[in-house]
């Protein structure tokens, strides 16, 4: 990563537009319109009532445009020098409230719970099918995130193989680990709270940093203190603390950044290793600030423009006591 410190850049410089709802046109995600996705996998919330009609808090349903099918086999071949394989996989739509006005910023930290436990339902789940090897959480906020639509939502995609950027990850920390017989995560959380001066902030059980080598400016990682290798196997008081935590977070991107639009991915242990000792997992989550362009695409460099240590501290200092939870 190159961090440009002569162009060092403050958060008023960014130019962008802030992700304002319109709530204008049709909405799919609204009550009411529950027919207008495909059929629900689960809901909370609704007592009882039939499925696919309003009352629920947190609804999940298949992607309307998937990016992979769920039906088939992988049909592994060589192509001559190449290998194929079928788009196998499931893609999923987690709607986080029936308001649309709503972000996940602004839920009470009690529906950004409840989400989070849609994403370990339906991780845990998908896990039966023996055909994935990997499931991805994400979510696009915003237009220039890569949301199709505005009503707040995130997404789950479960591959048939470990995707290359979290397999990466994995083998550097296994290769760590091997080494020193520590989890990397773990010494770097240690050594930062020695510090100090990359931690955004922190509860009970969790930790936020603005990571030594950011990819992005103002990236930030979101970390269970104690070292846990996968996020689905979890007792209530992790999920709870987790909610705080990335409300708490989000708050404080909003004010900084003006609410910005941002991407978060949860990584976590491939299925059938979710129980070791070297990978620790954790959300990235990363305002678009900036734009990947052909020094990135060419070389794999990220600039980042702003120093951790900075954006760390802008966060920080950030005012969120007004806002209630
Ligand atoms: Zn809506
Ligand atoms: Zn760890
Ligand atoms: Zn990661």
């Amino acid at each position: 990563m190159i961090i440009s410190t002569d162009r060092a850049k403050r958060p008023s410089d960014f130019v962008r537009e802030s992700v304002k709802i319109e709530g204008k046109g049709f909405c799919p995600f609204c009550y009411g319109n529950e027919s207008k996705t495909p059929p629900e996998i689960l809901a909370y919330g609704r007592n009882g009532g039939p499925r696919n009609t309003p009352g629920w808090s947190v609804r999940v349903v298949p992607n309307k445009f998937p990016a992979l099918g769920i039906e088939g086999d992988l049909d592994r071949e060589g192509e001559g020098m190449f290998d194929r394989m079928n788009g196998v996989g499931a893609h999923e739509v987690i709607i986080e409230t029936p308001n649309h006005q709503n972000t996940l910023a602004t839920l009470p930290v009690r529906a950004i719970e409840e989400v989070l436990w849609a994403y370990r339902d339906r991780v845990l789940d998908l896990k039966n099918d023996k055909r994935f090897r990997y499931a991805l959480i994400f979510k696009n906020h915003g237009d220039a995130a890569g949301a199709s639509l505005e009503h707040s939502h995130s997404q789950l995609i479960a591959l048939p193989i470990v995707p290359k950027r979290v397999l990466e990850e994995i083998e550097g920390a296994r290769h760590y680990y091997r080494e020193k017989e520590r989890c990397i995560f773990c010494d770097v959380i240690h050594q930062e709270t020695e510090t100090g001066v990359r931690v955004i902030g922190e509860n009970d059980l969790f930790i936020t940093l603005a990571p030594y080598a950011p990819r992005f400016p103002f990236e930030m990682w979101l970390l269970p203190k104690q070292h846990g290798s996968s996020f689905e196997n979890n007792q209530s008081p992790v999920y709870a603390s987790l909610a705080r935590a990335f409300k708490d977070n989000l708050m404080r991107m909003d004010a900084v950044l003006d609410h910005p639009a941002y991407n978060f991915v949860l990584h976590t242990s491939p299925i059938g290793e979710e129980s070791n000792e070297h990978y620790h997992w954790h959300f990235e989550i990363m305002p678009k600030l900036t734009k990947v362009a052909g020094f990135e695409w060419g070389t794999g460099f990220y600039i980042c423009p702003t120093p951790p240590e900075e954006a760390a501290q802008f966060l920080r200092q950030a005012d969120v006591s007004t806002v209630s939870t």
